[in-house]
């Protein structure tokens, strides 16, 4: 099957694993006026007059801005990227005098950029799924999970410390593995619903991955709990970040043994067996099918288009 990149997945920056653990270091890039910054406010992105989201150390110094948490992300062409956590986004702006910023949940964010600004470029985009990813776990892992003590974030953004000499446990950013299945049968494929899908959309099953078990395992699991179709032959397509808070998830074929299916309602609103062919007319935005399918940030859609470009 062809290859294909999913929205978030390219990310050209160098995650300089080896210097996080000297502070100095950390503290001598992060102190730089060419270093570009990316702020969030929670889980809301910071863009400047509709145009910028990417600052510089010089302009991060005039905005005078109150910074909660910093994280080295890496380095690009000699250039170190954070992202940092603004505390209240009201002193940002009432510290521009030129201008507006703007805060904009990244989950609506890649469609407005792609169609309307073109912000940020695609070939960058996991950076922003990078940052915003790993601020959210700092914003919700303030205390020792062990003790309750408040950790101190450490590790240039990529630990949390507890400081308690009886514990002293170390924290590590989180990622929630998810599968997301492209289930065929012939020329057919399954769909199926969310109960809190948008109006007519279908996209592909998915579920996350459960402790001691492969990501195959777990395609097979989902797909046989939710729709009642017992999995053949599985195999990973192409994997997505998606920093909602902290996924990845996992685009897996799988090759169905039976087409009869026994929805279980609870977990899915429906599901139904589309033809190859309604699915390519499904793709190139025809109105008259009976399902939309999920829009181009969702991997559901590439593994459709994977499916379809195969010959
Ligand atoms: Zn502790």
């Amino acid at each position: 099957m062809q290859k294909m990149d999913a929205i978030y997945s390219l990310n050209p920056l160098n995650r300089l694993d080896q210097t996080r653990g000297n502070e100095a270091d950390f503290k001598s890039r992060r102190g730089l006026d060419s270093s570009v910054f990316l702020l969030f406010n929670g889980n809301e992105l910071l863009v400047h007059d509709e145009t910028l989201c990417e600052f510089s150390g010089l302009q991060l110094k005039q905005y005078d801005m109150n910074v909660h948490d910093s994280v080295l992300l890496g380095e690009l062409e000699g250039v170190n990227y954070f992202a940092i956590s603004v505390e209240d986004n009201k002193n940002v702006a009432t510290r521009d005098d030129d201008g507006n910023f703007s805060a904009h949940p990244l989950r609506k964010f890649p469609t407005r950029l792609f169609t309307e600004k073109n912000l940020y470029p695609e070939a960058k985009l996991g950076i922003l799924a990078q940052a915003a990813s790993v601020l959210n776990w700092h914003l919700s892992h303030t205390h020792c999970a062990c003790c309750g003590e408040p950790t101190q974030i450490a590790h240039s953004g990529w630990r949390r410390d507890c400081p308690s000499e009886t514990c002293g446990r170390q924290h590590f950013p989180r990622v929630d593995p998810v599968v997301i299945m492209l289930v065929t049968y012939g020329d057919q494929c399954l769909l199926g619903r969310g109960h809190q899908f948008p109006e007519s959309r279908y996209s592909c099953l998915a579920g996350f991955v459960e402790s001691g078990e492969t990501i195959e395992d777990a395609a097979r699991r989902e797909l046989f709990e939710e729709a009642g179709v017992a999995g053949g032959d599985t195999h990973y397509l192409l994997s997505q970040p998606w920093p909602f808070p902290s996924s990845l998830m996992f685009g897996m074929h799988i090759e169905a043994k039976t087409q009869k299916l026994k929805i279980d309602y609870h977990e899915i609103a429906d599901a139904m067996w589309v033809d190859k062919a309604d699915i390519v007319k499904g793709l190139a935005g025809d109105e008259s099918l009976p399902f939309i399918l999920p829009p181009s940030v969702a991997i559901a859609r590439n593994l459709l288009e994977i499916w379809v470009g195969d010959k």
